[in-house]
């Protein structure tokens, strides 16, 4: 080795020394996180604000005081406070997931270019928020965009489509999830708006498909039960740019991961996601079964589970513990010190 490699070497090897101190730096530590979680925990266990979501019948049956926390790293490591066991249908979090795959197969300019990367500004299941522009310029999180992603999910079958989707959450969760039948037939006996959205979006052009098929397995991927540990899971594998932390298996294109998160972070609360973001830097998704993920990039995955929700469908609970647990631990990926 002549003296100028070594010299490079070494000046490499420094360098991701330096790297490598100031990303552990930047890390939380383990009595932090704890601290957080069960500080979280505590302060919203007897709030009793909101109201769980009715006008899917099963879902106004499942016990309010289901509560859990959990947070895990791009290492691996899994902290919780709660009940992380108690399972909820994943609901719109499922949103995610599906869009995900549909950018991995088809290219992220399928979502763009077919329902388009904007908030809305409206609820989530708007008819107007369609007709504004005749079903472009909305996103693949809100229900119109959510159905047209499921529409694109390609197979020569419904099994193998439905087979498709339930094995990319499986992978994001590191386990074997299963349909909540009694929320999925629910959602499927009162789902009548959700039909409409998708025959809308069909007369539009952007379902180019069956659009009866679509909404039937989009209200199948929304009656997927998770617990909190599980969307914790699904989170960190966002944060750890498309890798499961647990499994270690690459379970998206990590080059999609960035725009995934953009659009959780502009419409991932819906109309109160401008709200969010303000109070919590983090890109987040929520789900009328009282489910939200939140994703602190190359920091942590955390999720809460509380059913009641606000008038925006967003869980009050999940809300306020997210918040306070990404700001305890610095997760507000736009917060930076100045350079000295
Ligand atoms: N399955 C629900 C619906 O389509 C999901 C909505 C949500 O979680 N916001 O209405």
């Amino acid at each position: 080795m002549n003296f100028s490699l070594f010299t490079r070497t070494g000046l490499l090897l420094a360098a991701c020394l330096f790297a490598s101190a100031l990303r552990a730096e930047a890390l939380p530590a383990k009595a932090d996180i704890e601290a957080a979680l069960n500080a979280a925990y505590a302060k919203y266990k007897a709030l009793q604000e909101g109201a769980n979501a009715d006008y899917i019948p099963a879902l106004a049956k499942v016990d309010p005081n289901i509560y859990g926390i959990a947070l895990v790293t791009p290492e691996g490591k899994i902290y919780t406070a709660g009940d992380v066991k108690s399972e909820v249908s994943i609901q719109s979090i499922s949103k995610v997931f599906t869009m995900a795959l549909v950018m991995d197969e088809s290219g992220p300019e399928s979502i763009f270019n077919n329902m388009g990367v904007d908030a809305t500004g409206q609820v989530f299941n708007s008819i107007v928020a369609i007709e504004q522009y005749k079903g472009a310029q909305m996103n693949p999180l809100v229900n119109a965009g959510a159905i047209t992603a499921t529409s694109m999910v390609k197979g020569s079958s419904r099994e193998e489509i439905w087979n498709k989707i339930l094995n990319h959450y499986n992978d994001f969760a590191g386990r074997e999830l299963s349909v909540n039948k009694e929320v999925f037939e629910s959602e499927a006996a009162t789902n009548q708006r959700n039909q409409a959205i998708a025959e809308l979006m069909y007369a539009y052009g952007h379902i180019k498909g069956d659009p009866d098929q679509a909404t039937d397995i989009y209200t199948e991927q929304c009656s997927v039960n998770v617990n909190a540990r599980d969307l914790a899971v699904m989170a960190a594998t966002l944060a750890n740019g498309g890798r499961n932390p647990i499994t270690g298996k690459q379970v998206m294109k990590q080059e999609n991961v960035a725009e995934v998160m953009a659009v959780m972070a502009t419409a991932g609360l819906y109309d109160d996601s401008g709200q969010w973001l303000y109070l919590t830097g983090l890109p987040a998704k929520s789900g009328v079964g009282g489910g939200i993920i939140a994703v602190s990039p190359g920091r942590f995955g955390i999720a809460v589970i509380s059913p009641p929700l606000d008038a925006a469908g967003n869980s009050v609970r999940a809300q306020k513990a997210i918040a306070d647990i990404s700001n305890a631990l610095g997760g507000n990926p736009y917060e930076v010190a100045p350079v000295k």
